[in-house]
């Protein structure tokens, strides 16, 4: 299945199906055949899992730089030691990078491909079921020891091949954090796919079916990114369940929870203050309370902070705009609307999710 993303600077396919990889690279060969390098960037646990078959689907020769697994390789350290390598390897502008990991990996190479040489072609092949969200849309970046994500630029791919083949040696908790953005894209779309979400589980779908939400959730963030590229308006839209999850995530230091676990915790705070500003009833917030916690999705992490701890990273969250604290809100599921909210109702509302989980 093919799903094009138009953005000013160009459209580019994402390429998605079960083993699709070495067809696609080959629908690509142009781009292949004219890089005079390619250079994998990957990191140490995809590798690790998926060389032979990464290996086996493509037919032009390329180098490999390994990385550390996961977060650690959008370290300033990591970074610089890409570029060094890129300039050992005598790499040029016309040298070609591919992103072969999960959201982490992508955000990296995208950063490098961006400003190696002040930008040279990248394609993204996902390895997470995250990484539907994060290699579309062209937010490249990585962390300061000040913040997450906080050096960056927009930089599309040339192309995302996303082979769901490879996401069979995920482990479960990375399954159930990018379920979370599956969750999240069908919340801001739709409520009839949410219902069927609802009525099926999160961790164990059939990968037919897997296939298919990936691929409703990538149309429903191309669709946005086309709209709004640089986030000034719809793809704020995006951002529902991840001031609270943001909060969350970076209280209890980064790597305790998944990105998607704490994204899950702001889903159901984003419901129940959509309660107060929309349409959402109580006996749906507990529904999908319920849904996700049967799923396996952890919440004790509320617990170990109280709402003030949870403040200080509530307002330095970069979504906080003049004071404010700006939320992405539901007025039905389906429709999402940004709304301004006094901290005292954010504390009100996080007593109430605590209620919930207590
Ligand atoms: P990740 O890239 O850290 O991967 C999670 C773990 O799974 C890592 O240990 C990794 O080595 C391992 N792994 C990945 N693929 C595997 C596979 N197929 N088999 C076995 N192990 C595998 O995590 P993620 O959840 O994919 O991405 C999280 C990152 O994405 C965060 O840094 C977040 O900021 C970023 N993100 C970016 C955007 C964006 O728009 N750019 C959006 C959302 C998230
Ligand atoms: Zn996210």
């Amino acid at each position: 299945m093919n799903i094009s993303v138009k953005t000013a600077s160009h459209t580019y396919e994402v390429m998605i199906g079960q083993g699709i990889l070495a067809q696609a690279f080959t629908n690509y060969a142009p781009l292949f055949e004219k890089a005079d390098q390619i250079i994998v960037l990957t990191d140490e646990h995809v590798w690790q899992a998926q060389a032979t078959y990464f290996t086996n689907s493509s037919f032009f020769a390329f180098k490999t730089f390994i990385m550390p697994a996961g977060e650690s390789c959008k370290s300033f350290e990591n970074y610089e030691a890409v570029q060094t390598f890129l300039l050992e390897q005598q790499c040029t502008r016309k040298s070609l990078i591919i992103a072969f990991g999960g959201g982490a990996v992508g955000d990296l190479a995208g950063f490098v491909a961006a400003t190696y040489m002040r930008g040279i072609p990248f394609i993204q092949v996902p390895t997470t079921i995250l990484a539907h969200d994060s290699a579309v849309g062209g937010k490249t970046a990585i962390n300061h020891k000040l913040g997450k994500n906080m050096i960056g630029s927009f930089y599309q791919p040339q192309a995302v091949l996303y082979d769901t083949v490879l996401l069979a040696s995920l482990p479960e908790r990375e399954v159930l954090s990018g379920m979370a953005e599956v969750v999240k894209h069908a919340m801001i779309s739709d409520a009839q796919w949410l219902e069927e979400i609802l009525q099926g589980n999160l961790v164990h779908l059939p990968e037919q079916l897997l296939a298919q939400y990936l691929a409703l959730g990538i149309r429903v963030k191309a669709n946005i990114v086309e709209q709004d590229e640089t986030e000034q308006s719809v793809r704020k839209y995006l951002n529902l369940g991840h001031t609270y999850g943001h909060a969350i995530e970076a209280a209890a230091g980064y790597g305790r929870l998944a990105h998607g676990e704490a994204v899950m915790i702001g889903l159901v705070y984003s419901l129940l203050l959509s309660e107060r500003y929309g349409q959402i009833t109580r006996g749906f917030t507990k529904r999908f309370f319920h849904f996700v916690v049967a799923n396996g999705y952890p919440f004790s992490a509320v617990n170990d902070y109280s709402f003030d701890e949870l403040t200080t990273y509530l307002v330095k969250d970069k979504k906080a705009e003049y004071g404010e604290l700006q939320f992405v809100l539901l007025k039905a599921i389906g429709e999402p609307f940004v709304q301004k909210v006094e901290l005292a109702v954010c504390q009100e509302v996080d007593a109430e999710l605590r209620n919930l989980i207590a």
